[in-house]
């Protein structure tokens, strides 16, 4: 007999639990216990586990038509990207899978705009702790420490700046800057929230000296930060901007957005054989159809003041730090190092358990459903009261 995962190449410590099946805020582990779940594949499943509009779309789609290759066109890409359009300030949009793939294509295509428009410009300023993915150039373009190291040699042509300090973006935007990616909340650094006074301060510096703004919208967009897109936080409009989590709403689906102006690709430059396929797009239009309505957003900005506050009165009755984020992204700060530690106390609560991120030592991290109800905010802020009581006393 094998022991749990003998058969996987290591790449994370897992718990000692298999997850056999999920319903909105819920998942149930094949030992039949149930979880509540504020991680949702990490701000991935915007709808939960399972929503119907994602089997439907996925179930009539995969009857009718797979993938006819991306060098045509089909009905969902059309549509999505359409839709997209009409959702954002933007003018064209390219379909990818995953978030690092998206932010590799606004990379290239900010180098084919440097080489056709600004002699041969290239460089990309991004920011100390972001994170933009786990391919080799968005490895150079993320700000994690020790990131530098694992894998050298690295892409070149990434120079670094601070969050919320223009200077050290004005310092950093030598002749060869080409575009500074930005996340206006940089999630898995620990919900670091950009300024307004930054961004705003940034958008000029960018058209000043002819930078491409390109936000990465990978985890705050679709809803996340109880708008479509956070950029509409923040009064500004970026020249670029990736999404990809939220939109699939837990397949595998990103996407590349840019004003026209920036639309330089030439035919052969960029591609992919799963890009604009019509199963994935399909889900993108379903989840797009739910998630961008007035209505829903406006119950999504609800909800995230419900759970600020229930996270707020947590802060002051267990002596945490503080508490913060935008919509639905949102994070505790604990005293010491010990989110690791609530992170399993919390999980291991029975009957019923709760699942929380972690991304750093001191420092717990909410992604709910973006349709959570309050019950269900209100039974895992009782959960987690009980983890904290168990590790912090
Ligand atoms: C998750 C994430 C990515 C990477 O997305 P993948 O789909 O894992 O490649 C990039 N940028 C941000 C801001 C993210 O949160």
């Amino acid at each position: 007999m094998s022991t749990l995962g003998d058969s996987l190449i290591t790449i994370t410590h897992r718990p000692e639990l298999v997850f056999a099946q999920g319903q909105g805020s819920w998942l149930l582990d094949e030992a039949g216990k149930r979880y509540l779940d504020l991680v949702q594949g990490w701000a991935v499943n915007s709808l939960g586990h399972a929503p119907a509009v994602i089997a439907q779309a996925l179930s009539e789609q995969a009857r009718r038509l797979l993938n006819p290759s991306p060098a045509f066109y089909n009905r969902p890409m059309l549509d999505l990207a359409d839709r997209l359009v009409a959702l954002s300030c933007f003018d064209r949009v390219f379909l990818a899978s995953s978030g690092a793939e998206a932010n590799e294509a606004a990379v290239k295509l900010a180098r084919r705009w440097g080489r056709k428009h600004r002699g041969g410009a290239h460089e990309i300023i991004s920011f100390e702790q972001g994170f933009h993915g786990r391919t080799l150039a968005m490895m150079s373009a993320s700000g994690k420490p020790g990131w530098d190291r694992i894998y050298t040699p690295m892409p070149a042509g990434f120079a670094k700046a601070r969050l919320n300090d223009i200077e050290s973006v004005a310092r950093a935007a030598g002749p060869d800057a080409v575009a500074v990616m930005i996340e206006f909340v940089q999630g898995e650094a620990g919900v670091n929230l950009a300024d307004p006074g930054f961004v705003r301060e940034l958008r000029a510096l960018c058209s000043e000296r002819e930078l491409l703004l390109i936000a990465d919208e990978v985890q705050t967009g679709i809803g996340r930060c109880g708008r479509a897109f956070a950029y509409e936080l923040f009064d500004v409009e970026p020249d670029l901007m990736t999404l990809a989590k939220g939109l699939g709403g837990g397949v595998p689906l990103s996407a590349l957005l840019c004003k026209q102006a920036f639309n330089c690709f030439e035919p052969g430059d960029q591609g992919g054989t799963y890009c604009g396929n019509p199963l994935m797009a399909a889900v993108g239009l379903a989840v797009l159809d739910e998630v961008c309505r007035p209505e829903f957003l406006a119950a999504v900005r609800q909800r995230a003041r419900y759970l600020a506050q229930g996270l707020q009165q947590i802060v002051r009755d267990h002596g945490l730090l503080g508490e913060r984020g935008a919509g639905l992204l949102r994070a505790l700060v604990l005293p010491g190092n010990q989110a690791e530690q609530v992170v399993a106390a919390a999980r291991e609560l029975a009957p019923v358990g709760l699942l929380l991120n972690a991304p750093r030592p001191n420092l717990l991290r909410f992604m709910p459903a973006l349709n959570i109800s309050e019950a269900e905010i209100d039974q895992a802020l009782d959960l987690l009261r009980a983890a904290l009581r168990q590790v912090l006393g």
